[in-house]
C-alpha cells in the first residue's frame, strides 16, 4: 500500500489575474492498493456547535481531555468532509454525493474538487451511500434537481434506504433532525426508482464488502475495501471525528441517533479494524482523512498518512 499527498492550487481564471483572486486549494491524498487507486477530495467543512458532539459526554473527564486533542470546548467544531474515490479499471466509483449547495455554506465543494482532479461527474460510475445525512447525500441532486453523477448507479443499504423513505421518520427523528428527514426524503424521492440496494456482507463493487455498522443512523454502512493488511475501511460517520471518537469511543455522542448502539458499533470497529491492522479513511477526520489506527493504553488516535 502506498500512500501520497499533494496539493492542488487553482483559480478558474488566467494566471494573470491569480495575484489578485483568492487562490483555493484542495487536497488530495491518494492510496494505490495494487490496480486500486484510493483519493480523498473535499466537500469542505461544516460548522457545528460543540454541544452537537460534547453535548452527553461526562463534562469534567471530557475537559480533561480535550486540550490535549487540540479541541476548545467553547469553539465550534469545523469537521473537514472528505470523499472516497475509488478507481479501478472502468469503475470510477464515490462513497457519498457531499452536501450539494443546500446545507452549510462552508460545504458543498465537491463540485470544485471534481474540477481540480480533472473528473468529470458525468464519468462517474457508482455512488454508494454510507447513509442518508445531508452532508453525504444532499449533493446527489443538481440545482436543477436532477441527479448530479447522472450516468452513475446509487448504492444505498436497504435499511438506511427504508428508513429515510419512511413518511413516519420526520416525526419520529426529533425536532433537531426533523430538516434531515425532510431533505433526504424529497432527493431519494427522485432517484428511489435507481437505487440499488444492498445488505451487510453484499460485495457492492469487486473486492468493496459492505459492513452494517449502525447507531450513528440505522442502517450506517461502512466498506472494507481490499483484503488482509493491504485492506481499508471506509468509516462513513461511524467513527465520526478523530478526537473524541478515536479516545473515547465508548462514551455516547449527541451526533449519533442511537447513542447506545453507536458507541457499541465504534468499539467493535476498533477491535476489528487494529486487529486486521486496516488503513482507515473518515469521512470527518482530519488531514485528507486516509491514516491508521493506533491503540493506545486508554482508547486509540487517529495516524493520519500526511
Ligand atoms: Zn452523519
Amino acid at each position: 500500500m502506498q500512500i501520497t499527498r499533494r496539493r492542488i492550487l487553482t483559480t478558474g481564471t488566467a494566471a494573470l489575474a491569480a495575484a489578485t483572486l483568492p487562490i483555493r486549494a484542495w487536497t488530495q491524498t491518494t492510496l494505490r492498493m495494487g490496480d486500486t487507486e484510493i483519493t480523498t477530495l473535499s466537500d469542505g467543512t461544516l460548522s457545528l456547535p460543540a454541544d452537537f458532539i460534547f453535548g452527553p459526554m461526562p463534562q469534567d473527564e471530557l475537559a480533561a481531555l480535550l486540550p490535549g486533542l487540540g479541541i476548545d470546548r467553547g469553539a465550534a467544531l469545523t469537521p473537514p468532509c472528505n470523499l472516497t474515490l475509488l478507481r479501478r479499471g472502468d469503475v470510477l466509483a464515490l462513497f457519498d454525493a457531499g452536501s450539494g449547495t443546500a446545507f452549510q455554506p462552508t460545504a458543498g465543494s465537491l463540485p470544485d474538487a471534481l474540477a481540480a482532479a480533472g473528473i468529470d461527474p458525468f464519468d462517474v460510475t457508482h455512488v454508494v451511500f454510507t447513509h442518508g445525512h445531508p452532508d453525504h447525500l444532499w449533493g446527489v441532486l443538481d440545482d436543477f434537481d436532477e441527479p448530479y453523477f447522472a450516468n452513475a448507479e446509487h448504492m444505498m443499504g436497504g435499511i438506511e434506504m427504508d428508513y429515510w423513505m419512511d413518511e413516519a421518520t420526520v416525526s419520529t427523528i426529533g425536532a433537531e433532525r426533523a430538516a434531515f428527514a425532510v431533505g433526504a426524503k424529497r432527493r431519494l424521492d427522485v432517484i428511489a426508482g435507481d437505487v440499488t440496494r444492498f445488505g451487510d456482507g453484499d460485495e457492492v463493487l469487486p473486492g468493496v464488502v459492505a459492513a452494517l455498522t449502525p447507531g450513528h443512523t440505522p442502517g450506517h454502512m461502512g466498506f472494507v475495501i481490499g483484503s488482509g493488511a493491504d485492506a481499508v475501511m471506509v468509516l462513513g460517520d461511524a467513527i465520526g471525528n478523530d478526537h473524541v471518537a478515536f479516545a473515547r469511543p465508548g462514551w455516547i455522542s449527541g451526533s449519533d441517533q442511537d447513542p447506545e448502539a453507536a458507541a457499541a458499533t465504534r468499539l467493535a470497529m476498533f477491535d476489528r479494524i487494529t486487529a486486521d491492522a486496516m488503513a482507515v479513511i473518515g469521512f470527518h477526520l482530519g488531514q485528507g482523512g486516509i491514516g491508521t489506527v493506533e491503540r493506545l493504553s486508554e482508547g486509540y488516535a487517529f495516524r493520519p498518512s500526511a
